[in-house]
């Protein structure tokens, strides 16, 4: 049986995860912003944390842990690159290592650009990718530690994956990182069809994640350096995929 994926909302635009596997009763914790939604996702569900998987050090994912850890005793484990700026791992992390929620395996994807020891979950078998700021809903993280060329292998690793599996992301910027996109893609029906959606889902105040590889592959101009339209618009005809992913990022850097 797959897994049962929780979003929870979490400060002002943040999202963590929980996963839940029915047969062993074992719950996992994707990140943790903060720890009162979180508490409060566990108490509704009369769920028990075992296990905190975080992808990457910065605040906004790792505050709430030690007042989760204190209540619960969570495993925490996260990237051997950051420990030393991580919470206490109970297990540092290397890529292609195993996580184990009940039966089901989670890989290890290193997907440095954003900080250089970010890493994503993929549960293979739920067909669920935990990207955090690196694959984001139409869009990626800024680079604050690594470079244009590291993001662009760590999205090209994602875009591996099945195109049915869903991309849990770490942030409710979709509108924003739509209306940048429509700025190099604008032909693109996909992405207007998009936009449309992601509005109605936030007036009406729901989560634009999790969202389909697929579509993110179709709409999601930092996965389409290798568009013809988007290199033509940008006069970049004859550049490299990754000379254009990296035209795009600076682009957004200044949108
Ligand atoms: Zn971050
Ligand atoms: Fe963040």
């Amino acid at each position: 049986m797959p897994l049962e994926l929780v979003t929870i909302p979490c400060l002002k635009d943040n999202y963590a995860y929980l996963l839940h596997d029915a047969a062993s009763g074992e719950t996992t914790l994707i990140d943790a912003p903060e720890s009162g939604p979180i508490f409060a996702a566990l108490k509704a569900r009369g769920w028990h944390l075992d296990q905190i998987l975080l992808t990457h050090h910065h605040w906004d994912h790792i505050d709430g842990v030690g007042a989760i850890v204190e209540a619960t005793s969570a495993t925490i484990l996260g990237s051997a690159a950051d420990a030393h700026r991580l919470p206490p791992l109970s297990r540092a992390l290397v890529e292609a290592d195993q996580v184990k929620i009940g039966t089901e395996i989670g890989y290890v994807i290193d997907v440095p650009g954003h900080t250089i020891g970010h890493i994503a979950f993929y549960f293979p078998v739920s067909g669920l990718c935990f990207t955090a700021d690196s694959l984001m809903a139409a869009g990626c993280g800024r680079l604050l530690e690594g470079t244009p060329q590291q993001m662009f292998e760590s999205l090209a690793k994602l875009q591996q994956l099945p195109p049915s599996t869903l991309i849990c992301s770490g942030h409710e910027y979709t509108a924003a990182n739509l209306a940048f996109a429509a700025t190099i893609d604008p032909e693109n029906s996909a992405l207007k069809a998009r936009i449309r959606a992601v509005t109605r889902a936030r007036s009406g105040g729901h989560p634009t994640v999790p969202v389909t590889l697929s579509e993110e592959l179709a709409t999601n101009p930092f996965l389409r350096a290798q568009d013809p339209y988007i290199r033509q618009h940008l006069g970049m005809a004859d550049a490299t995929d990754a000379q254009v992913f990296t035209a795009i990022r600076a682009l957004k850097d200044k949108f």
